[in-house]
């Protein structure tokens, strides 16, 4: 009987070290882990157990990071005063955000053109710092940011403008964003009723779009196999990774619960409870 009990003890150590050894190998190759912010660093105003710790470590076993929000109604600026107001103290080139991708793709394929932004005060702020050239009359594209501050005057104009055959995209997907109690509607949603009004779908260009995984590696100066994304919501932080090839990691601390992933035919490489239990991996 002892015998037969040491046995099973080490046959069960040797499948946990197995699993532990197979589950460091998913990220041997990453060098930049790209981090979702809303339910993945941080809720609300407080920072999701364990974020700073997988930092560190992730540091210490000589990894970058950068985050990546599709929210269009911040700015690095105003990410980095957020996550510093929490206790987390990053510099604002390591933030990037859906905008950046835009005002990016907007330089490259449509330079000089004008454009008409549904978008915050923050928004048209860094459009202008970028050299686009904003208008408020017959515009070459319209541009469908997170308005934080749309009036119905935006919204009819901007539907009269994809009707005359503007040029339009917009910065991300996302349906709805998080709020502090739950949620506010989000540029997808503004997608979704442009489309019923005017039968026009915008090019999207945030997470989970090539744009974004083109921009983040001329960014960084890396290939696509050095990269992870780390991001609680899955047609987004987890399809951009999946739809090119790159390994994820979903964290279950934000929009998505382990049912919806269960059902769901996108998968990620880890998943996890928070980005804490992800230092496991490092
Ligand atoms: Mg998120």
């Amino acid at each position: 009987m002892y015998i037969f009990v040491v046995l099973y003890n080490i046959m069960a150590n040797c499948l946990a070290w197995g699993e532990f050894l197979v589950e460091k190998g998913l990220f041997k190759d990453t060098k930049f882990f790209i981090i979702d912010m809303d339910g993945t660093f941080y809720l609300g105003n407080k920072l999701i157990p364990g974020a700073t710790d997988f930092i560190e470590r992730l540091t210490a076993t000589g990894r970058d990071y950068c985050f990546f929000t599709n929210n269009s109604s911040h700015s690095a600026e105003s990410c980095r005063e957020k996550l510093a107001e929490m206790g987390f103290d990053t510099t604002k080139d390591k933030i990037i955000v859906s905008s950046h991708v835009a005002a990016h793709y907007l330089k490259n394929n449509y330079e000089g053109k004008k454009v008409y932004l549904l978008g915050n005060a923050i928004l048209y702020d860094y459009f202008i710092s970028q050299g686009i050239r904003l208008t408020q009359d017959n515009p070459d594209i319209v541009v469908l940011g997170f308005d934080t501050e749309l009036t119905y005057e935006r919204i009819n104009k901007a539907a009269n403008f994809l009707a005359g055959g503007a040029v339009y995209i917009a910065t991300h997907p996302d349906l709805n964003c998080p709020v502090n109690g739950g949620f506010m509607p989000d540029t997808g949603s503004m997608i979704e009723m442009f489309a019923a009004s005017t039968g026009r779908r915008p090019k999207v260009v945030g997470k989970p779009m090539t744009e974004t995984v083109d921009y983040i590696t001329s960014l960084l100066g890396c290939g696509r196999n050095e990269l992870a994304f780390v991001g609680d919501r899955l047609a987004t932080d987890i399809a951009v990774a999946s739809n090119h090839g790159i390994p994820s990691a979903l964290v279950f601390s934000g929009v998505t619960s382990p049912g919806e992933y269960g059902s769901s035919s996108i998968r990620a490489t880890a998943a996890v409870n928070n980005i804490g239990e992800l230092s496991y991996y490092l």
